[in-house]
């Protein structure tokens, strides 16, 4: 039995930044990663597989070049069980490894809902493997009536990927909410989003439910709880994801509330020698460290980051997820940190909101120059930042990003007017109309107005 001083399962955006992390936090100890596959999908990039990437064999990460490069032993296997008090992990073909340290990177699988015939061909879900996303690919390729359940990001990036390259197939998005998008965006940015898909001939049915895939053997419509049917010959879901804990859970970890492996702070188990991080990891949210569903690569690598870093000596501790998002559509970028307005209320904050749109260049006729609009979520009692949405120019995507860091430290409106902006002509608003400076003392205005009226 080979052993090693750490072990992690999964080769994606959690295993191997969990591995990493521990390379460079443990210089000397020995670090082994095992995966199911040898070709790891690029998660992100797989919508863009379906369009403007090609395929899914040009959306791969560079898994085995990253694991030598940091002197990580990398093995090709499926384990299928795991004993913790022996402190070894068995693979399908027999082969046991023994460990020190565990990291569960196990990740998740789509959600497929128990709909009448969501077995039929013609139906995929989307998975992080080389080879069905190949044959999904090829099924595009020949489909005439494209139909997506579920209007997220997954679902409104692939109709976009999916028209680019085939604008004679008829795209269909239905989705059971109000809106497009709903879960990360306030009412007038999800507005947008559905006006872009629109306009590229994307049709939307919203409060529309899927009842039932009907067909001889392969899908040929889609049955709508309201009776009508819509004619399909694929159909993509992309409605959620679920953890993948069978591992966890036979070994006897405790799972959470949202059914992911349960975790501390440390991101440690209900085991002391055994980390979980990434979509197969519990997780709590930032505001009220109540449980949280979110599932996302930026959030998996930093919950691998923890983990690598602590799996010796407790270094790092995780505060929850703020959960940032970004996506584009057509040319218009949208991304979201935090909570959105409707959301805060809805949790019950007592809360200011902030807006600035301006051309991101000065003047404003300088190549490039396009309007981004920035809207922030204050606290009003005590100021704080709890939300942000930004759309338009693709900066916009790195905004996001800005403006989660001020989440995270917990800024205020008025930390957040007198941030510091290095801005210049050719790739940023004026100082004068910067955005994120400018939503955040349009809130203080709004807060003094709301004081005013008591
Ligand atoms: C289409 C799509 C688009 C997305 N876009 C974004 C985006 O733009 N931004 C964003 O932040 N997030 C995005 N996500 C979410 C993101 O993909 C996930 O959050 C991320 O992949 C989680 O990484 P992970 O390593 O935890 O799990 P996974 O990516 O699910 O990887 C799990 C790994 O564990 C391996 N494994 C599991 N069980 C075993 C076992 N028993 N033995 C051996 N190996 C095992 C798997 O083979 C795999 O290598 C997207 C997801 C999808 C599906």
């Amino acid at each position: 039995m080979k052993k090693n001083d750490v072990l992690v399962i999964g080769g994606s955006a959690a295993g191997l930044t969990a591995a990493m992390t521990a390379r460079r936090h443990y210089a000397t100890k020995s670090i082994a990663l095992v995966r199911r596959e040898k070709k790891v999908s690029i998660p992100c990039g797989i919508p863009y597989a379906f369009g403007i990437v090609g395929s899914p064999e040009k959306n791969l990460m560079p898994a085995d070049e990253l694991l030598s490069k940091n002197g990580v032993d990398s093995v090709l296997g499926d384990v299928s069980a795991l004993d913790l008090k022996s402190k070894t992990a068995t693979l399908a073909n027999g082969e046991t490894l023994g460990y020190e340290r565990l990291v569960l990177a196990t990740g998740s699988e789509p959600l497929v809902p128990p709909i009448p015939g969501c077995d039929k061909a013609g139906i995929f879900a989307i998975r992080k493997d080389v080879d069905y996303l190949s044959a999904a690919l090829e099924a595009m390729d020949r489909c005439r009536n494209l139909c997506i359940v579920g209007c997220g990001f997954i679902g409104v990036e692939i109709a976009e990927e999916c028209k680019r390259r085939r604008p004679s197939v008829n795209i269909r998005i239905v989705e059971m909410l109000t809106h497009c998008l709903q879960l990360v965006y306030d009412e007038d940015f999800c507005l947008k989003a559905e006006n872009s898909l629109k306009e590229q001939g994307i049709e939307l049915l919203l409060d529309a439910k899927v009842a039932a895939f009907e067909g001889e053997k392969a899908l040929e419509r889609i049955r709508l709880a309201d009776g009508n049917a819509l004619e399909a010959d694929m159909a993509i879901l992309g409605i959620g994801a679920v953890a993948n804990i069978a591992l966890a859970r036979e070994a006897g970890l405790d799972i959470g509330p949202t059914r992911g492996v349960q975790v501390n702070r440390y991101m440690q188990t209900s085991d002391p020698a055994v980390y979980a991080c990434g979509d197969c990891a519990e997780k709590v949210s930032f505001f009220d460290g109540k449980p949280s569903a979110l599932k996302l690569a930026s959030i998996a690598t930093m919950e691998a980051r923890i983990a690598g870093a602590n799996l010796f000596a407790t270094n790092r501790v995780n505060m929850g997820v703020i959960g940032v998002y970004s996506t584009v559509l057509g040319e218009c970028a949208f991304g979201a940190a935090g909570l959105t307005a409707t959301q805060a209320l809805e949790k019950g904050y007592d809360i200011v909101t902030g807006e600035s749109e301006a051309i991101n260049r000065h003047p404003g006729c300088m190549p490039g120059g396009t309007p981004l609009k920035v809207k922030l979520v204050f606290e009003t009692g005590n100021q704080v930042l709890i939300g942000g949405q930004v759309s338009g120019a693709k900066s916009g995507g790195e905004l996001i990003n800005t403006v989660s860091a001020c989440i995270s430290r917990r800024m205020t409106a008025d930390d957040i007017a007198m941030f510091q902006t290095g801005t210049h002509p050719a790739l940023t608003a004026s100082p004068v109309a910067y955005q994120l400076v400018n939503a955040a003392e349009i809130a203080i205005g709004e807060m003094q107005k709301k004081r005013a009226h008591g």
